[in-house]
């Protein structure tokens, strides 16, 4: 079967006279048997359980979901020996630049940034061991397009593990697990989830071993997600397929409309033939995503001002689900400190009209 019809069928129950959605399951305990107890944060519920399965059947791995992204993030770094020398973006989703830095600082891991688009400069820091290399599929919010296959070899070639963060990507439009990469992660609070009203993290391996690792440091930390957003996020992951194809489908059409307009300096979007992740895009993504950065021509106020007078478009973090959402990302002093320029605004392409968020913007650029 192929990946539409499995995302809608896997996870389900099969006895007869069992209801067709799994249930939201709430409870801590489960009664014991002779020889066993079972406590929801070891024992899967039937709603995670559920879950899990259908992230599995995208990633083509094994899932384990997590509190949050950021929970998932850190089962991964705990995973990590102490002082452990790991390679990660010095750009890139602001939560796991902050992350890698406070293990810096507390002495936890001994961490070498590096600009993962440049590959000469990410095999160098490979150099003399490592024992993690962490990526981004396409860079937040920078969109850079690191070249996973040739990075994935040369980390294992070095002794390192890979970790690929494939948030903007999704699984439809590039597997990390198939080109080799040992865990992947998502923030499925984003487009997995698609509508912006759970928090929920995923951790996939086709690793036995790295899964029980990770099962036993989900079981420590206790960041496992509760029952209400196990079951929204499976009935969210049930249409990813079509929400990505009109998001993706309005993000190229709005990217190039977005670089013919006169109050636009740039557009960063490797579905451009002009974006310098083209070729990289092209080569190992089925589609580019909604996800667009579009560099203001004018002033960080100028962009500010964007942002205050769209009106169908949201004024508001995050990204991944249904409806557009934009922000000037150097508000935030990390995303700032690491290259971001001040004009640029990061919009979450949603699954509105095409027409109407053209209508939006162009009403909000052509005001400034
Ligand atoms: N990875 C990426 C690329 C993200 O954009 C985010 C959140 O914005 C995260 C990870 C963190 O996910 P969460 O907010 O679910 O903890």
């Amino acid at each position: 079967m192929r990946i539409e019809s499995r995302v809608v069928a896997a996870g389900r129950p099969e006895t007869p006279g069992a209801p067709v959605n799994t249930p939201i399951v709430l409870t801590a305990p489960y009664r014991n048997d002779p020889e066993d107890n079972f406590y929801s944060r070891a024992t899967p519920t039937e709603t995670r359980a559920a879950l899990e399965a259908v992230l599995g059947e995208l990633d083509g791995g094994r899932a384990l979901a997590f509190g949050s992204g950021m929970a998932a993030l850190s089962t991964v770094v705990n995973l990590q020996p102490v002082g452990a020398k790991v390679v990660v973006p010095d750009a890139a989703y602001s939560g796991a630049v902050g992350i890698f830095a406070h293990a810096e600082k507390t002495g936890r891991l001994s961490v070498r940034t590096v600009d993962i688009a440049d590959t000469d400069a990410v095999i160098a820091a490979l150099d003399g061991g490592a024992a993690l290399l962490w990526l981004e599929t396409m860079t937040n919010p920078l969109l850079a397009v690191p070249d996973l296959p040739v990075l994935i070899e040369a980390a294992h070639a070095a002794g390192a593990m890979v970790g690929i963060d494939a948030t903007f990507s999704t699984p439809l439009n590039v597997r990390p697990l198939d080109l080799g990469a040992d865990v992947v992660m998502h923030s499925a609070t984003k487009y997995l989830a698609g509508h912006s009203d759970v928090l929920m993290g995923v951790l996939t391996t086709t690793s036995d071993e790295l899964y029980d690792a990770l099962f036993d440091e989900r079981v420590h930390s206790g960041a496992i997600p509760g029952a209400l957003e196990s079951f929204l996020t499976l009935r969210g992951v049930r249409t990813l397929v079509l929400r990505m194809e009109r998001a993706q489908a309005n993000a190229r059409e709005l990217a190039q409309r977005l670089e013919a307009h006169p109050r636009v300096q740039r557009v960063r979007y490797p579905g451009l033939p002009s974006d310098p992740g083209h070729e990289r895009a092209t080569r190992l993504f089925a589609d580019y995503g909604a996800m667009l950065g579009i560099e203001i021509a004018g002033t960080a106020d100028d962009a500010e001002a964007v942002c205050q007078r769209v009106r169908l478009i949201t004024h508001a973090t995050s990204l991944g689900g249904v409806e557009s959402l934009i922000e000037r990302r150097a508000r935030y002093d990390i995303d700032a400190g690491f290259g971001t320029p001040p004009n640029l605004l990061r919009m979450s392409v949603g699954i509105e009209h095409v027409e109407d968020l053209w209508a939006d913007l162009t009403q909000a650029l052509d005001s400034i």
